[in-house]
């Protein structure tokens, strides 16, 4: 069995011309469907590597011959052969094989994937068996072009990777709600004075799964300047819609010396930046999408890596949405949060390109936003883009002492445990500001999927933890 020799099929079907190729070449995959005309055999396979298969080309001259009518679609396959130009259509090369071998069969009446479209809700159920799907395959590779584009554009640009802690103690930092991470015995709890005795748990005290990396990312910024997390988070919110995950992925830079519109001004160049990048990188997933899953993918990506985002506050947002003439489900007022309809509209309809909305009201974000001179409002920002709504949340941070901790007091917070995080404003405090980018969001965006479900591979949402 070779894996060193082996060749992957992208490779093969990108080559430019046949006399690079060293013929005979080994190829691997999994049958996606085996079709017999006139004594000749034509055995598509794919190994992952590229969205269009390999068609391997199977006749009487061939000793393995016989062992064709055991192929079928889900059979795992070794193939040595030489690369030819195809004579037939559909594809620019094939394999006519000399040997092969059948490394693992797969039970027709068995194989759930059929050669017939499934819906993206039944494969959900087959998360083990999707990525073998041309769907599924996609946005895997789009995920992972994406990863690396992300990496690169921080890179490119000094900023550091750091990695935050997945447990924290901090049980506030306001951005949703959280799993607790313990080793008590749930059956069993050890009490003390008629409540749960957090002194006998794994820390010695309460502890959960991070919401965000954002303050250990402040913590490294305030002494390297440029950093970057890009790690799982986790909120336990009891949201099913279509953009919510109870484990999803986050980019979480953070900036010193930096304000709210130096801030605005890297999202914008970030977003645009991993929109060309996934363009350029995989064309052909991204012509798969386009054609099957959202006609204007293309265009709209084009579009947004070309022009400038729109700037409002979110003073100027409600105008617009009071003067829209809409009939929102949820009423519009200053001073309330912005729903998912509010965002669409200003993002789709008012707008028609990404917007990024600043300033909100103090009372319904978080502690660390900077406080304006108005006293009401932050200097958050949300980044909005169409289908979606917010895919980034943002904001400069307070770097004041004094105003950090009179809003952590309005906000109801002991700040007793953010010793730390009051240090940074005693030490060089520094103008800073961050943000946080939903991956799984910014993927959907990206190919246009509905579901947020089919965008990371095993899905963990209420009640749903398969896999
Ligand atoms: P939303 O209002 O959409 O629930 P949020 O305001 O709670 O989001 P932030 O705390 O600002 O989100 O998190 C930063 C980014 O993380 C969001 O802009 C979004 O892209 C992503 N995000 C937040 N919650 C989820 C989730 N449950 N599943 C997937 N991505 C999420
Ligand atoms: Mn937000």
């Amino acid at each position: 069995m070779p894996t060193s020799g082996r060749t992957r099929i992208k490779d093969l079907l990108d080559v430019e011309r046949l006399d690079n190729v060293s013929n005979p070449v080994a190829v691997n995959g999994w049958v996606k469907t085996v079709r017999s005309s006139g004594g000749v055999s034509f055995v598509q396979i794919n190994d992952g590597s590229s969205l269009a298969d390999l068609q391997i080309v199977v006749d009487a001259s061939c000793p393995d011959y016989a062992l064709v009518g055991n192929l079928t679609t889900g059979c795992s396959l070794t193939v040595f052969g030489v690369l030819q130009e195809s004579l037939g259509r559909g594809q620019k090369y094939e394999v006519v094989a000399s040997s092969l071998e059948m490394l693992g069969g797969a039970d027709p009446e068995e194989y759930p994937l059929q050669k017939k479209r499934h819906t993206l809700e039944f494969l959900r159920e087959l998360a083990h068996l999707r990525p073998r799907t041309n769907t599924f395959g996609a946005v895997a590779r789009v995920r992972n072009a994406m990863a690396f584009g992300i990496h690169q554009f921080f890179q490119q640009r000094g900023f550091l990777y750091i990695q935050t802690p997945i447990i924290t103690a901090s049980d506030a930092e306001g951005a949703g709600a959280m799993f607790r991470a313990t080793t008590l015995d749930l059956d069993n709890l050890p009490t003390q004075a008629g409540h749960v005795d957090n002194d006998a748990d794994f820390f010695g005290r309460p502890a959960f799964l991070t919401v965000s990396g954002q303050l250990e990312a402040e913590i490294f910024a305030q002494a390297m300047s440029d950093v970057y997390t890009f790690g799982p988070t986790f909120r336990a919110e009891n949201s099913n819609t279509s953009r919510h995950l109870a484990e999803f992925w986050m980019v979480e830079p953070e900036v010193a010396f930096c304000d709210l519109d130096g801030l605005a001004q890297l999202a914008e160049d970030f977003l645009r930046g991993i929109f060309a990048h996934v363009l350029e990188t995989c064309p052909e997933d991204m012509a798969f999408f386009n054609r099957f899953y959202d006609k204007e993918l293309i265009a709209t990506l084009e579009d947004i890596a070309n022009s400038d985002f729109e700037r409002m506050t979110y003073t100027e947002a409600v105008r617009l949405l009071e003067e829209s003439g809409e009939s929102f489900e949820f009423p519009v007022r200053w001073g309330a949060d912005l729903q998912s309809e509010h965002e669409r509209y200003l993002t789709e309809r008012k707008v028609g390109r990404p917007v990024i909305v600043t300033d909100y009201p103090s009372a319904i974000k978080a502690f660390y936003m900077r406080l304006n001179d108005d006293g009401e409002t932050v200097r958050a920002m949300d980044v909005l883009v169409p289908r979606i709504g917010e895919i980034i949340g943002g904001s400069q941070r307070e770097e004041r002492l004094d105003v950090l901790q009179r809003r952590m007091v309005e906000a109801g917070l002991d700040d007793a445990p953010y010793w730390w995080y009051l240090d940074l404003r005693r030490y060089g405090t520094t103008p800073h500001a961050g943000f946080g980018l939903g991956f799984e969001r910014t993927v959907q965006f990206a190919t246009g999927m509905q579901n947020i479900r089919d965008i990371i591979a095993f899905p963990r949402t209420p009640r749903s933890a398969e896999f």
